[in-house]
């Protein structure tokens, strides 16, 4: 597939996928901090430092942008117009690395989960992901934490 993005677009779009706080985390920790899930950020102690690690639940999730790890999308399946090889070399290291990681964190007793970056376009999708992640959460406690919001006596 052609590169969907202009050179300049591809440009920024390569800085930022190195960086934290990136928009598309930015996307998922609003949505977690609204269900009410604690979580923390980019634990150095666990192996390829996941964006945000959710210790009751015992998982360890990544935010990933689809160019730079190789998601099977429209995003991530571009063939950039220049340095095609350099970035297809880069890719496929960069989706290797993910792939250890990954196993690392499960041999330790993570559960690893993966939100892409074209899904924090869709924030209703990120946040059935979420849910996901509670209810699969280890344990007799299924619900969603308790909700901020007070409530109100029945009466
Ligand atoms: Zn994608």
């Amino acid at each position: 597939m052609v590169d969907v993005l202009t050179p300049e677009q591809r440009r920024r779009n390569m800085q930022a996928v190195r960086g934290q706080d990136t928009k598309p985390e930015l996307v998922v920790r609003r949505i977690a901090h609204r269900l009410g899930l604690r979580f923390r950020l980019h634990r150095k102690d666990l192996p390829g430092r996941p964006d945000l690690v959710f210790p009751k639940l015992g998982v360890a999730l990544f935010v990933h942008g689809c160019f730079w790890h190789l998601h099977r999308c429209r995003y991530g399946t571009v063939v950039p117009a220049t340095n095609a090889a350099f970035w297809d070399t880069k890719r496929h290291e960069n989706a290797a690395r993910d792939r250890r990681k990954a196993a690392a964190l499960r041999r330790a007793g993570w559960k690893v989960r993966v939100i892409w970056e074209c899904e924090t376009r869709t924030p209703e999708r990120v946040e059935r992901k979420l849910r996901t992640l509670v209810a699969s959460r280890p344990g007799p406690i299924t619900s969603l934490p308790t909700r901020r919001r007070p409530i109100r006596s029945r009466s």
